[in-house]
């Protein structure tokens, strides 16, 4: 039913950014997501299918205009020839089959791009190496080159060809990415800006190369594509770089006479979680209390992200005039279909961002294709052909037992559900989501809860439709004589996985000995969120794995009073760098007093105490002695360490006993009338929540086909040798001025 008439119909009304028309308030700003121009596929179908979702706008993520900006080993964008242009053109075209607008984001990072494709070196106001790790670990790693006045004109014509060349390509806006400390706003930031001709020095002087740029842009492009510039009215620095009160709102008024729109954020780009906040430490609107100064300066529309998913927020961020448009990245991935499910005020139906990062993650390790923890469809819109609202219809009326309503678990009945099965999904515990259960309770985690929220609302909505299909929750546990004779033609396991016991670690393979969670002063996290055994006031976590658990249960005790160690072998939450919740997680850690012994590892627990080693005691000179001998001296850094309690946090390992009995027992399935057994989830292999939805999703998806147990092919984009590709051949004509 459309909302017509109600409070949401601002969010509906049409807007002009200059020459063009924005058919509503939802702008989906511009995001990485690993497909860039290498896969053209992939690019056009998932920008694509956000216009079918209802959204007003659809940008590209980064595109870098010429390649003395090279941001590899990251997968972005490249509008560099006519090769690019055509690998663009199918998502333009795609946009515009619905209606909306498509925006290019004219990219040049500067040292942020660390050129290791095309071996370049970039022009800026001063020389100085990045604070971004342009390669993931390595930050201060690449340098650039301080402009004169002959590259500075240069520079500037790099921008005006990208932006006809964008204009050529068919986009209807154009974005000067200075946001994130990304091209003009490392000219307007006195931080890098150290000059002292007339681009260095005053205000004025840093913002002349970025309102040039625009100017030179205008002039080139004039009334041909609406013209928008990302920009940072806060580096979050103070006075060393550019604050809204001062220089932000300064170059707002000043260069608002060249645009059409802004797009405003905060941060830079070594931290860009304080843009991207993560849920863990930022909620839905966090840049407010700077965006709110915007339109003081400007009557241009404004639009600024703040991971919003929750249509009243909308209302209340335009009708106080804090912007005009909403801006959204991560809610567009978790769903693509959220302003057409506003529309019908099917609000319950919209897939919440649950603020985890995993998208940004893929990109920010490099080379691949991101995903999403809510919507197990992102990134396979092309290459799968998954649809996020469309299903197969069922090609069978065999029905289908899952046993687990975890994140596999409860994604594969929901499909199933979707396509017409007859599904039940049956669990021990008294609630769908596993293991999110548990997560969600983690200080800070209580939004990931939304990913067991949505399931459990669609699956409530999908057992009313379907009468035959059924959720047992609270249930005992399934035997393999229980599904045996459950009934069912199909069976899924998706029974999760647990942290090991007794020490399990990727550096040995081998338990920690005396590490034995029956013991009373062991613990597993399991067992932490069961709350049944005491906890000492000296907690040690015994920490072997690189992602939230270990200094999330940190948290945890330092703020329930304890005194907590961290010996880890690894860094504390080492992927959580990828996921923007580094540098928030560190400081956290630091402020709560948690010690954290770095490059440690555990060879020994006894009641009362822990034996720790440095990883690197065994001496870096290498012989060989002969069979039974280390090639090395023998590690010789082992000291005691006095705990009360020890939390072991070193690997999980499946819980697949009932999937290798019924697979033992296979010659029983035919009498029973069971087709197949397929194990998914962490129940075949552990890994992070959005991989455990995506494999429920696939196997829901290919349960008909010839080998459902394993992935089907899918699409690759790749150059085949042999096969023409002429635009881009000759780089010295295409990447002239
Ligand atoms: Fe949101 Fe997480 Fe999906 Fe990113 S991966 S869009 S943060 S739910």
């Amino acid at each position: 039913m459309a909302n017509t008439g109600s409070a949401y119909d601002i969010l509906f009304t049409p807007i002009k950014i200059g020459p063009k028309t924005l058919k509503n308030r939802f702008y989906q700003v511009p995001h990485c997501i690993g497909a860039g121009t290498n896969y053209p596929g992939f690019q056009m179908a998932h920008r694509g299918l956000k216009a079918e979702g209802g959204w007003g706008a659809i940008n590209t993520e980064q595109c870098s205009i010429h390649p003395e900006c090279d941001d590899s080993l990251r997968i972005t964008a490249r509008i560099w020839d006519e090769g690019d242009m055509r690998n663009l053109r199918p998502m333009v075209d795609h946009i515009h089959q619905h209606g909306a607008l498509a925006g290019c984001e004219l990219f040049y990072g500067g040292p942020h791009a660390p050129g290791l494709e095309p071996r370049t070196i970039s022009r800026g106001p001063n020389q100085y190496n990045s604070d971004f790790a342009t390669v993931p670990g390595c930050p201060g790693f690449t340098y650039n080159h301080m402009a004169d006045e002959d590259e500075i004109d240069r520079l500037q014509l790099h921008y005006v060809n990208a932006a006809l060349r964008a204009r050529d390509t068919g986009y209807d806006i154009v974005d000067v990415y200075g946001a994130h400390a990304y091209g003009p706003m490392q000219w307007l930031n006195p931080y890098y800006n150290t000059r002292t001709d007339k681009y260095g020095g005053s205000f004025e002087n840093r913002a002349r190369f970025w309102i040039e740029t625009l100017e030179r842009i205008r002039k080139a492009v004039g009334n041909d594509v609406a013209l928008v510039t990302r920009c940072s009215i806060d580096t979050l620095y103070g006075d060393a770089g550019v604050e809204v009160g001062e220089d932000g709102l300064k170059f707002i008024e000043l260069a608002s006479p060249y645009l059409d729109m802004w797009n405003v954020n905060i941060g830079d780009i070594t931290e860009w979680g304080e843009d991207a906040g993560p849920s863990r430490f930022y909620r839905i609107g966090h840049q407010n209390e700077w965006i709110r100064h915007i339109k003081q300066a400007t009557k241009k529309p404004v639009v600024a992200v703040g991971r919003y998913y929750d249509p009243e927020k909308m209302l209340e961020v335009i009708n106080t005039g804090v912007v005009d448009i909403i801006g959204a990245a991560r809610p567009s991935i978790a769903d693509p279909f959220m302003p057409n499910k506003i529309k019908e005020g099917r609000f319950e139906d919209i897939r919440t961002c649950i603020g985890c990062n995993v998208c940004i993650s893929r990109w920010e390790m490099g080379g691949v294709p991101f995903i999403c923890t809510q919507n197990a469809t992102a990134g396979e819109e092309y290459r799968r052909g998954w649809h996020p609202e469309k299903f197969e219809p069922a090609k069978s009326d065999k029905d289908v037992l899952v046993v687990g309503a975890g994140p596999a678990g409860s994604e594969c009945a929901r499909v199933l559900m979707e396509r017409g099965y007859t599904v039940h999904l049956v669990d021990a515990r008294d609630k769908i989501g596993g293991y999110v259960n548990d997560v969600a309770t983690l200080p800070g985690l209580g939004e990931w809860g939304y990913h067991r929220d949505y399931r459990e609302i669609q699956l409530n909505k999908l057992v009313k439709k379907n009468k035959q299909s059924q959720i047992a929750l609270g249930q005992k546990r399934l035997t393999a004589d229980d599904v045996l004779n459950y009934g069912a033609a199909r069976v899924v396991i998706a029974t999760g996985a647990h942290w090991s016991p007794i020490g399990l670690n990727h550096r040995t393979q081998k338990p920690i000995p005396g590490a034995d969670a029956s013991l009373p002063h062991v613990l597993t996290p399991e067992q932490v969120f069961e709350g049944k055994k005491p906890v000492g006031k000296r907690v040690m976590i015994i920490n072997y794995d690189p992602y939230y658990m270990a200094p999330s249960l940190a948290e945890k005790f330092a703020r329930a009073g304890h005194e907590v160690t961290i010996a880890s072998v690894g860094g504390v939450g080492a992927y959580m760098e990828y996921t923007l919740e580094g540098p928030n997680t560190h400081r956290m850690l630091h402020e709560l007093g948690v010690n954290i012994l770095g490059e440690t590892g555990c060879s020994r627990i006894e009641p009362g105490r822990v034996e720790l080693f440095n990883i690197y005691g065994e001496g870096s000179k290498r012989q060989y002695k002969g069979s039974g001998q280390l090639p090395r001296k023998e590690n010789d850094s082992q000291h005691w360490h006095e705990c009360d309690t020890v939390i072991l946090i070193t690997s999980r390992r499946s819980n697949d006993s009932l999937f290798r009995e019924l697979k033992a027992r296979k010659s029983e399935w035919a009498s029973n009338g069971i087709d197949n057994v397929f194990v998914i989830g962490d129940a075949e292999a552990p890994r992070i929540i959005a991989d455990a939805t995506f494999d429920g999703h696939r196997l829901a998806r290919e349960i008909e086909d010839e080998s459902p147990q394993h992935q089907k092919p899918f699409k690759r984009e790749q150059k085949v040798w042999g096969v023409a590709y002429n635009p881009g051949e000759n780089p010295e004509l295409e990447w002239r001025l």
